[in-house]
């Protein structure tokens, strides 16, 4: 395996020193349960902090797709109604997974470099009267952030429960859960937080809560267990010590740097990252401003280069950034600046290095 001394691809990000030193710690026992708990307990916590919410959030092994799954199968039946809020890769592909489920999905969609308008959203809600709507708040993909209150709004207009995939931004820009009123909040540890690949959490709203309670789907990435689960010390796996241990950390550095300044610090070295491509020439995706988002900067592949040999050389000098799916796959290349890599001498560095190939 090769390494990368300059890693800006958006997830999994490079994992701070204070967080790889737990994975090397012996942690944990069945004999230790209620030292979990108090773990699990104080996890949650600081995730309610950094969220904003006085929801429960539950804490899941395994990465964050399985934050995706979860939400989805707990609350949906076959036939019940979703309606799909798309602007990229993920909005589709939720709406995608839904129908998979054997939910009646209606998708309304909106291009990659553009956010979506709530005037049709609203319209398509009332119309559909759908059980869930879901949405993606920062499309990593594409670049882009989608303001969530009005969207919030709408779902609580047609009693709908609101599904949000905050993977990509939550800790690096605020997302205020119980303001926005999102009932099921996406959460993954490999990206602001910056843990490795193995954690996923779900903020779970009362209403969501009887939702799962109604539904009663069962298997290892459903919620229900976690409804009582933390309170009564049972859970249906092996604790993840070594997760939860690294988790508290993460949490705990972005709250000792403060919520406000970790925010600035991902404006600032985005906003840096923008401003150094547009003096390279290289085009931005999307080019507004106000919808990109401070965790990730999506551009276009230079003109004179393939996706293949630009990846090819900036490796070749260290550096790793992000391909791309889909329809933006060999076009769009993304710049991962969250978490541990939202720091101005590690963006600098890379922007020095994309600024030397780029001029041959
Ligand atoms: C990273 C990410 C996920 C989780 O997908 P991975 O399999 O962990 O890459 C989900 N949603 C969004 C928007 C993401 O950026």
């Amino acid at each position: 395996m090769r390494t990368y001394p300059v890693p800006l691809v958006p997830g999994p990000v490079s994992v701070p020193l204070a967080v790889r030193e737990i994975y090397l710690t012996d942690y944990g026992s069945p004999d230790l349960e209620g030292d979990f708990f108090e773990l699990y307990a104080a996890c949650e916590g600081q995730l309610q902090e950094i969220l904003a919410t006085r929801h429960d959030v539950t804490i899941h092994s395994g990465e964050g797709m399985l934050a995706l799954w979860a939400a989805l199968k707990s609350v949906l039946r076959p036939g019940d109604r979703v309606l799909a809020v798309a602007n990229g890769l993920f909005g589709y592909g939720i709406g995608e997974m839904a129908a998979q489920l054997g939910a009646l999905v209606e998708t309304v969609g909106f291009a990659y470099d553009d956010i979506p308008d709530p005037a049709r959203v609203r319209a398509a809600a009332r119309r559909f009267q759908p059980k869930l709507i879901t949405a993606v708040h920062c499309e990593t993909p594409s670049g882009t952030l989608t303001p969530l209150a009005e969207l919030g709004a709408i779902c609580r207009e047609v009693d709908a429960l609101f599904y949000v995939d905050f993977v990509a931004s939550g800790g690096g820009v605020p997302v205020l859960v119980d303001e926005w009123a999102i009932d099921l909040g996406l959460l993954g540890s490999q990206k602001v937080l910056s843990l490795p690949p193995t954690l996923s959490m779900v903020t779970v709203s009362e209403r969501a809560w009887e939702a799962v309670a109604d539904v009663g789907y069962v298997g290892y990435d459903s919620l229900a267990p976690w409804k009582d689960g933390p309170a009564r010390r049972y859970l249906p796996y092996t604790h993840n010590w070594h997760g939860l241990a690294a988790l508290h950390t993460g949490c705990q550095l972005l709250l000792d740097e403060g919520l406000a300044a970790v925010y600035a610090r991902h404006e600032e070295v985005a906003a840096y990252c923008r401003q150094r491509l547009i003096e390279m020439g290289i085009g931005l995706y999307p080019c507004r401003d106000e919808i990109a988002s401070p965790t990730v900067t999506a551009a276009r592949v230079p003109d004179g280069w393939t996706w293949s040999e630009f990846d090819a050389v900036l490796r070749s000098k260290g550096m790793v950034v992000g391909g791309n799916y889909g329809p933006l796959a060999g076009k769009v290349f993304r710049i991962g600046h969250m978490g541990n890599q939202a720091r101005m001498e590690l963006v600098t560095q890379g922007m020095d290095l994309l600024e030397a190939v780029v001029k041959g």
